[in-house]
């Protein structure tokens, strides 16, 4: 299994310390949300677990300590979608996707098994078919988000990671993504997302991170989490349960 355990795990910029010693799993074969406020730690969070930003403290994943595996595995062991793109590259939509594959390149240019499947499956889990072609610059930003989203699906990495992947999503690409997220984290998989919205968390989230000014406030099932009381002091609004109309778990209003 090839959860992700963090313990005392710390970020900054320069000298400034956003993540200060933090604890805690993303569990595998679960869809894990993370919630806080703007500017809590979330996008600093995923930028250190895929490379972009230098972390302390120990990072595994499954029996991989991830500061000190070499890139080509990480690229299989974690993928990761930043946070709204601007895409503002010579390249088509299909080949930012086909980048994925890199990691499972037995060399630049040589063969990679699987490939071919990895690249259909992906266009086709984001609606992409009719658009490969098209220089990722055109796209609209919805479109470009999922063309980021593609990527990491063939890239087919044991841990998905995602920030707000569905801010630039209209609602069908919204329910299909956390749909298809919710299937790859009942395959085994590890899959963790930045999002926004205490209702999708609610709908769809196994596990939940609730960050606050760089502290991991709360983390658990999502039951545990999605409380009143907890919402209310990290986001520091009121919220309210509503009754969602077939039945499950509270949605929450804020009030
Ligand atoms: P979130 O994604 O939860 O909204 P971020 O992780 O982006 O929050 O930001 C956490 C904190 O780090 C904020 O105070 C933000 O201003 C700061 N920050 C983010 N990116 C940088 C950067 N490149 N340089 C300096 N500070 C940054
Ligand atoms: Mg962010």
């Amino acid at each position: 299994m090839t959860g992700v355990t963090l313990k005392d795990f710390s970020a900054s910029y320069g000298g400034r310390a956003v993540l200060q010693g933090i604890s805690g799993v993303f569990p595998s074969g679960a869809l894990t949300f993370i919630l806080g406020p703007n500017g809590s730690g979330k996008s600093t969070l995923l930028k250190a677990l895929g490379g972009a930003l230098p972390f302390r403290g120990e990072v595994k994943v499954g029996e991989h300590d991830l500061a000190s595996v070499p890139a080509r595995i990480r690229g299989r062991l974690v993928g990761v979608a930043g946070q709204a793109p601007s895409l503002n590259t010579p390249f088509t939509a299909g080949e930012i996707i086909a980048m994925g594959r890199l990691p499972h390149r037995k060399f630049p240019g040589g063969g990679d098994e699987g490939g071919k499947e990895a690249l259909e499956r992906a266009a086709r889990a984001m609606e992409l078919d009719g658009l490969l072609t098209r220089q990722a610059s055109t796209l609209s930003g919805g479109e470009r988000q999922r063309t980021l989203i593609a990527q990491v699906i063939a890239q087919d990495p044991k841990v998905f990671l995602l920030d707000e992947p569905s801010s630039a999503l209209d609602p069908k690409h919204t329910l299909g993504l956390f749909r298809f997220l919710k299937r790859v984290a009942g395959e085994g998989r590890t899959v963790a997302a930045a999002v926004h919205d205490i209702n999708l968390a609610a709908e769809f989230a196994d596990w939940v991170w609730l960050l606050n000014d760089g502290d991991l406030h709360a983390s658990g099932r999502a039951e545990e989490v999605l409380t009143a009381k907890i919402l209310s002091k990290v986001y520091g609004v009121s919220f309210a349960p509503v009754s969602p109309a077939g039945g499950g778990r509270p949605l929450w209003r804020a009030v």
